[in-house]
């Protein structure tokens, strides 16, 4: 579905980009692992071996997507390695959980910086990169930007930040066929979640209709879907993957 792709994935040395990264290159593409810095190189680096040992292609490229530099650094590297950018995949994001009384400044701004500036940051390069050819755009938000969540002030204004940007995006640049989306993940089993407490997450069933967290196997499908020409006139759109959750 994604032959001759080129695709960057921001934050794919673990969790759901790593997963996005991995099924893009089952579907034929060439992909840039991206990782914020040397403390997750090997675990970059490892992602790449798994596609090359099987015969795909694959570069790590480390870029805080905070940094407007390296954001610019990063596109320009893959366009310079591989010829073109058909596909990025806004996925890096962080937590920094506490009720807003209790919330530092630097918690706030992490979080937005990372998630939402971010976002911004690689999606200005890839779109100018894009302009001739056509693109997709992915944005990995959350329900919480849709439905706010206890002790996710930060979070949640930054996921659902995502979604306005998403349709704007869509709206400025889908006459140059550039596609812009946004995935609303529920509660996927990562690194990011392991932390909860069993009871939380057995609260957290209850409210799921399909009774169980999510695996980034779930997001990873869908991200593919919307990335391949089966989402060829499906742009501006926020997709639930949440089992149901937040409808
Ligand atoms: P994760 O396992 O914590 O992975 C996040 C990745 O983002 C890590 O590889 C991390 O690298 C990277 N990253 C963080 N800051 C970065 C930066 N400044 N520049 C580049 N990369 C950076 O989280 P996940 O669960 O896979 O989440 C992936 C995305 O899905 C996030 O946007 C998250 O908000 C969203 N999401 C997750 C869930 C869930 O339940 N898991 C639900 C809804 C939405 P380091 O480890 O080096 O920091």
């Amino acid at each position: 579905m994604l032959k001759n792709q080129v695709a960057i994935i921001t934050g794919s040395a673990r969790g759901i980009g790593k997963e996005i990264a991995l099924m893009y290159y089952k579907q034929g593409a060439k992909i840039v692992v991206n990782y914020p810095g040397d403390f997750e190189k090997e675990a970059a680096e490892s992602v790449v071996e798994t596609i090359r040992s099987e015969g795909g292609e694959a570069m790590a490229v480390c870029a805080d997507v905070t940094n407007f530099k390296e954001a610019e650094e990063l596109i320009k590297t893959t366009v310079s390695t591989y010829g073109k950018i058909d596909i990025l995949v806004n996925n890096a994001g962080i937590t920094k959980d506490m009720l807003l009384t209790r919330m530092t400044e630097a918690e706030f701004d992490a979080v937005i910086n990372v998630n939402l500036k971010g976002v911004f940051n690689c999606t200005k390069f890839a779109v100018k990169a894009m302009l001739k050819t056509g693109g997709k755009i992915i944005n990995i938000s959350s329900i919480v930007g849709l439905s706010g969540n206890v002790g996710q002030c930060n979070y949640s204004a930054s996921k659902a930040g995502i979604i306005g940007f998403t349709k704007t995006i869509a709206k400025e640049y889908g006459s140059r066929n550039i596609r812009v989306n946004a995935i609303a993940p529920g509660f996927i089993q990562t690194d990011m979640t392991k932390v909860l407490k069993e009871s939380v997450k057995e609260e957290m069933n209850k409210q799921i209709p399909l009774k169980r967290l999510g695996n980034p196997e779930e997001i990873a499908k869908v991200a593919t879907f919307l990335a391949s020409d089966l989402a060829s006139y499906v742009t501006g759109e926020v997709i639930r993957v949440d089992g149901g959750m937040a409808m």
